[in-house]
């Protein structure tokens, strides 16, 4: 079962009501529901599905993936019912598709923000938004950043970035951390794979960088898009635009969904696609699977040396010492053991 319950982020225009909270800006009717399907318009108000979540689970914040913030760091992770892509690859479809595609049924009940603030306060962990499109759970968002950031508790997304400057302007300050990822180099590609424009996701990227929200980039490398060479060198220009620093995650694309008949990427096709990563500038490549545990180390960009070192299942071996290599003395760039922002 899934609960509506009343939404922020809209404006009356034009003696109607208009959803601000992603670039799609839809002009909602009464009884109308927005592009995303999680959210409608009723009498003179509009509902969001996303209040409740479908998991309520423990990861570790390496299996977002965050490999610069916080390692090791426990998760209290949700996942709110939506998204507003439609990825044909999408390995989360029942959850994100909820409301679009028939076969997406889920339950997602009510999240009880205080018992989910008190979970983390006494396991020492984080918060974080992932699966789905946690940019449509904005008012959860803000309820939880309102009661976890007094106590020093990270919260992060998983996300698409597909929100209005506006929006991002109101979440940024509650959130510690954020994975976004860049699908396409081109507004034509990128509207292929998701239904989407590309160039919000990339401001979004640009205002949440300037606005000192920890930001590391992921991509999948989705068959006839961005597993081409071309897609592919943009997309790390793009990345290193943001800071040379900022770490980039290539994602091995899995057969699934609407795309079950394309062959899962070589390790040799990531292999070549970290190289193209590095080519650009960047000083932080990763491929968490199928290059084994080299794809996931941190090397100290001066003297090479291995200074992160990180299993499968997000177990992390650090020989930092106070965010910089033993050997050279390099800062590693990243949050290393609290959060600069709450200092806890
Ligand atoms: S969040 Fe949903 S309702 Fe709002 S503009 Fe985007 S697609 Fe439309």
């Amino acid at each position: 079962m899934v609960a509506w319950v009343p939404a922020d982020f809209y404006r009356a225009v034009d003696g109607g009501l208009q959803c601000t909270l992603c670039p799609f800006r839809c002009r909602l009717r009464d009884g109308d529901t927005g592009a995303c399907k999680v959210r409608r318009r009723e009498g003179d108000r509009v509902l969001t599905a996303t209040w409740g979540t479908t998991v309520e689970h423990w990861s570790s914040v390496e299996r977002k993936p965050f490999y610069h913030f916080r390692p090791g760091l426990p998760l209290l992770t949700l996942a709110p019912p939506g998204c507003s892509f439609r990825c044909d690859y999408c390995v989360n479809h029942r959850v994100s598709q909820y409301g679009r595609d028939p076969d997406s049924r889920v339950s997602a009940p009510d999240a009880d923000v205080e018992k989910l603030v008190a979970a983390a306060a006494e396991r020492g962990g984080g918060l974080a938004l992932s699966y789905s499109e946690p940019s449509l759970a904005a008012e959860l968002t803000l309820e939880l950043g309102a009661r976890a950031r007094p106590l020093g508790i990270p919260l992060v997304w998983k996300s698409n970035g597909f929100l209005t400057p506006e929006a991002v302007e109101r979440v940024a300050p509650v959130l510690d951390a954020v994975n976004i990822d860049v699908k396409a180099a081109d507004e034509d590609a990128h509207r292929r794979l998701t239904g989407a424009p590309l160039a919000p996701v990339l401001e979004t990227l640009r205002l949440l960088t300037a606005a000192g929200v920890w930001v590391e980039v992921s991509t999948p490398l989705i068959p006839g898009t961005s597993a081409e060479d071309r897609q592919l060198g943009r997309i790390a220009e793009f990345v290193a635009s943001l800071g040379p620093d900022t770490p980039w995650h290539l994602l091995r694309f899995t057969p699934t969904y609407r795309m079950r008949d394309q062959r899962p990427t070589s390790p040799e096709r990531l292999a070549d696609a970290a190289r193209i990563g590095r080519a650009a500038g960047l000083r932080y490549v990763y491929v968490e699977r199928a290059l084994g545990a080299e794809g996931r180390a941190t090397r100290c960009p001066g003297c090479g040396v291995e200074v992160v070192a990180r299993g499968v299942w997000g177990q992390t071996e650090s020989l930092l010492r106070d965010g910089s290599c033993p050997g050279c003395g390099e800062p590693i760039a990243g949050i290393w053991t609290v959060d600069e922002r709450t200092g806890a």
